[in-house]
């Protein structure tokens, strides 16, 4: 009933890692727009990924002055996949807009995001139009990578697209029924479908701390995403044994008749050998390439679950609830529709 007569909840699902330098310009830049998009209906979901450094703190310290803050203490890092699943798990919202902490989603742009959902979209993606605050290392790579990816798998993924979106609570729920514990969002998000509209946007340089995101972790963030949602590197190695097989096969009966007319002939050390080196390295690539489904195999069965919560820090403070009980009322009232 009160469906109707209250404006939709819009949900804000921020991961923080190490973020206690940032966290403070954020909530300063995005309580504003938010107010101004959804009035007091809407709640900032932070997740607390196993910070080492006062992100609790900050959190906390922010959130006992504002009701519609909500922290979510998760036990350790679990990176930032599992973050996210955290917090669009806990996130009430009728929509749901992951962001960064570190203010490289401009939040501006979530005034655009909310009017194509209320137009109707269900999803709705930021794409980035540049990548020029990024290095021209990671533009190349990030670039390889989509074509990789794209080629690789069926599921096609839209290029230049992060995890800043909003998704309408179907999609929240359609996100739900995905058991797997390897979670490579941005597969996700696009494996699970629902009508899409595109705004594009420019994306900014973090504006304190440092990036989470080593070279050696967009490598494994990259390989997840392709054993995720292609077998193809998988069964790829059964044509290439049947082409090279074929290969031996014809030059095994070139040297029979070879043998035949001129006779035996000895030398060949370096050819058998070269040769020898050369099936044994493609050999372990193809069981490297094994492991890599294998052991995703391994820790899928173990199901165990993606991310494990210490503490929920809710809207409900003591002080927050004698000011204005009526609007913890209110808030709650909401998540049951
Ligand atoms: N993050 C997280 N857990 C991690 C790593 C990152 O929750 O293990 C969060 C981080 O706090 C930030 C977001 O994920 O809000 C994006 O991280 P970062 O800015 O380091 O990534 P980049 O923008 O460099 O891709
Ligand atoms: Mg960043």
């Amino acid at each position: 009933m009160a469906e109707y007569d209250e404006p939709k909840l819009i949900s804000l699902v921020v991961p923080c890692y190490n973020e206690a330098e940032v966290l403070e310009a954020f909530f300063a830049r995005v309580v504003p727009i938010l107010e101004a998009v959804a009035g007091s209906r809407f709640e900032i979901v932070c997740v607390n990924d196993g910070s080492t450094d006062d992100t609790l703190g900050v959190l906390l310290r922010a959130a006992s002055g504002d009701g519609r803050l909500r922290v979510i203490d998760l036990t350790r890092n679990f990176g930032k996949e599992a973050a996210l699943t955290a917090g669009i798990d806990e996130a009430h919202g009728d929509a749901v807009i992951p962001i960064d902490a570190d203010l490289q989603d401009p939040p501006e742009l979530i005034p655009t995001l909310v009017t194509h959902w209320r137009e109707g979209a269900e999803v709705v993606l930021a794409q980035r139009v540049s990548r020029n605050t990024d290095t021209l290392l990671k533009r190349i790579t990030a670039n390889a990578y989509y074509r990789v990816h794209n080629c690789l798998s069926d599921l096609k993924l839209p290029e230049n697209v992060g995890d800043f979106r909003l998704i309408d609570r179907a999609v929240v729920n359609a996100l739900k029924l995905l058991p797997e514990r390897h979670r490579f969002m941005k597969g996700l998000f696009a494996w699970v479908g629902f009508s899409i509209v595109i705004v594009p946007y420019e994306r900014e340089a973090r504006s304190a701390g440092e990036s989470k995101f080593s070279g050696w972790r967009l490598w494994n963030l990259a390989l997840e995403g392709i054993t995720s949602f292609s077998t193809l590197p998988l069964r790829s190695w059964t044509y290439l044994g049947c082409v090279i097989a074929s290969l031996a096969f014809l030059y095994g009966m070139y040297i029979v008749v070879r043998t035949m007319i001129l006779g035996v002939d000895v030398p060949g050390y370096a050819s058998l050998l070269s040769l020898l080196l050369f099936f044994g390295g493609l050999q372990l690539i193809g069981l490297g390439v094994v492991g890599e489904y294998v052991g995703r195999i391994y820790d899928e069965s173990k199901g165990r679950p993606i991310y494990l919560v210490r503490r929920r820090y809710h809207e409900l403070w003591p002080q927050d609830t004698a000011s204005n009980p009526r609007r913890v009322v209110r808030l709650a009232s909401a998540k049951r529709g």
